[in-house]
């Protein structure tokens, strides 16, 4: 068996009565017990119809399931310590679960027609949802709401739990299949003491939000859902697995397992040779954990996760004020810049208010850069727009601002961003190097651009055509793969002759033993969740230029993921 089989075959398999094995996906180690996740409801059954005689019992057990939904929502509201603005969305949703005219529609629909009532109730919130969305502006964005209270309803009326993270009483290690951003909006490190999913690869959004948060995550992990309610189990989010452990276990974080606190100073290598160890955040609290850990900037900032539930674009003076708060926790630490992406929307980062047609294959559609491109699609000044609120937010921030697009595949695509980004009054502009035709068109694309910065988590999908979120191709999305290795080291070759930076911002960055590499290629910044970076500073400047460089030529140079690892630990090792 090779190596690569064993790695491969590794991802989601139990060894006899060991532990589970999944990929790894965010560093530490916890204990607690589980709390699972349930899955996302698909739309209840249209048929069969109810029998005249049994409607009228039927619709009765609408409005007693929509009193339950009301109270639970309550009940969530009123929790102690709870943030004010959540409280409230809670306490207005609860109110709309009892609304007296979506539970009359509801009922009208099983006593007139025998739509079963799950089935009635989600007809009758379908057309609160499409009115909402007609009437735009702030009605539009509660379309979502009510969506969520016609899903909890759903699942009352059959049965089943509620969907979505449930709320924690104390901490928990959540297991789930995948989760969706929007999932997980209101967990704290302090309450979510681990993820585990059975789905989803190194690169998905599982496990960026556990880093982000700061816990240690295992994914593509088969056999989790096995994982009983309340079981206690450790979680090793550096090695990959998940093991039960006895009940009186202490629970809680494995600090040992942590490493590193804090970066400490400029980063260099022992011979002083300078890498730029930079965040990757989307949100003020990731800045100001940005700023703890003592990152030198921000390599990327997500900005498409504001827009994740607005139903209609955000207001140019709203979207400014967001950014600025985002970006101002970094605004002590002089001249260190902000790298913000403009939006990435599609595929797996929906943005609603886009109204983006469906396709059938969206990973490889209109996404990213291409639905604001003129040679695509444009979309009526949304870019535009945005790219003024994030030179407005930097100045009111007090930052200096990067802005870079994603999902650029060709020379002239990053010629016309350039171009629109100077006229909004961006000084530095880059591009995302995503896409494979990207790197074998870099002397054109290099040409054109102040910087670049390789998104690995899209390289290695495009590259290996392995879809990022699925947890059987998470062996193919590794960054360790060494054809993703010798793609970057044919980028960074071109980019010594352009003299433009590259930095990486993917997950890739976020693996001490892969900066390595990724310095000995020629990468001058590495940008991680802010939870990642002490570890990537400490191993940087524990080495010098010449043993990177030596631990770059062995991935290089090895058969396969597996192969570059142990190559790069036994280089590292001599160095
Ligand atoms: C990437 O693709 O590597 C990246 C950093 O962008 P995202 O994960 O947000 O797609
Ligand atoms: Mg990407």
């Amino acid at each position: 068996m090779s190596t690569t089989e064993t790695r491969e075959q590794q991802a989601g398999t139990r060894g006899g009565d060991g532990p589970l094995r999944g990929t790894p996906a965010s560093r530490g180690a916890a204990v607690g017990p589980v709390v699972r996740v349930p899955e996302p409801l698909g739309e209840p059954a249209a048929g069969p119809a109810v029998p005249a005689e049994r409607r009228e019992a039927e619709a009765a057990r609408i409005a007693p399931a929509a009193a339950e939904v009301a109270a639970r929502l309550m009940a969530l509201g009123g929790r102690p310590g709870l943030a004010p603005d959540v409280a409230n969305v809670l306490f207005a949703t609860s109110m709309m679960a009892e609304d007296p005219a979506l539970l009359d529609a509801a009922t009208a629909l099983v006593r007139e027609h025998g739509t079963p009532p799950a089935r009635a109730v989600h007809e009758a919130a379908a057309r609160f949802v499409a009115a909402l969305q007609a009437a735009g502006g702030y009605m539009a964005e509660r379309a979502g709401d009510v969506a969520d209270v016609r899903d909890r309803l759903v699942a009352e009326l059959l049965g089943v739990p509620a969907p979505g993270v449930p709320p924690l009483d104390g901490p928990s290690v959540l297991v789930a299949r995948d989760l969706a951003p929007a999932d997980t909006a209101t967990l704290e490190p302090g309450t979510a003491l681990a993820l585990v999913t059975e789905e989803g690869g190194p690169t998905s959004h599982t496990a960026i939000l556990a880093r982000s948060l700061g816990v240690p995550a295992v994914v593509a992990c088969r056999g989790a859902a096995g994982l009983d309610e309340g079981t206690l189990v450790r979680v090793d989010g550096t090695a990959g697995t998940v093991a039960v452990v006895p009940a009186g276990t202490p629970v809680g974080a494995d600090v040992a397992a942590a490493g590193p606190r804090a970066v400490t100073g400029p980063v260099t290598t022992t011979d002083g040779h300078r890498v730029a160890v930079v965040a990757n955040i989307a949100e003020a609290k990731d800045a100001e954990r940005a700023a703890e850990v003592g990152a030198e900037g921000v390599g990327l900032l997500r900005t498409e996760l504001t827009f994740l539930s607005a139903t209609t674009e955000p207001t140019a003076a709203d979207q400014r004020a967001g950014y600025a708060a985002t970006m101002a926790p970094l605004a002590g630490t002089a001249g260190v810049p902000i790298t913000a992406r403009t939006l990435d929307a599609g595929a797996d980062k929906p943005v609603p208010f886009l109204h983006m047609p469906p396709e059938p294959n969206p990973a490889l559609g209109v996404r990213g850069q291409r639905v604001f491109d003129q040679g695509t699609a444009d979309h009526d000044g949304v870019l535009d727009r945005q790219l003024a609120a994030l030179v407005g937010g930097a100045a009111d921030a007090g930052v200096r601002l990067k802005v870079m697009a994603p999902m650029i595949a060709t020379a002239g695509e990053a010629a016309r961003f350039v171009a629109r980004a100077r006229a909004a009054g961006v000084d530095e502009v880059g591009v995302m190097i995503e896409v494979p035709a990207a790197v074998l068109g870099a002397r054109e694309l290099l040409a054109e651009v102040d910087f670049v910065s390789v998104g690995t988590n899209d390289l290695t999908q495009y590259l290996f055509a392995a879809d990022r979120q699925s947890g059987a191709l998470a062996g193919l999305n590794d960054p360790w793969q060494p054809a993703l290795l010798r793609l970057l080291d044919q980028l960074c070759r071109e980019a010594v002759v352009a003299a433009t930076p590259v930095g990486v911002c993917g997950e890739a960055a976020a693996d001490p033993d892969l900066t390595v590499v990724l310095v000995g290629l020629g990468v001058t910044s590495l940008s991680a969740s802010p939870s990642a970076l002490p570890a990537v500073a400490a191993r940087i400047a524990a080495l010098d230029l010449d043993t990177c460089r030596r631990a770059a030529s062995a991935a290089l140079a090895a058969p396969d993921a597996e192969g570059a690892r142990a190559a790069v630990r036994a280089a590292a090792d001599a160095g």
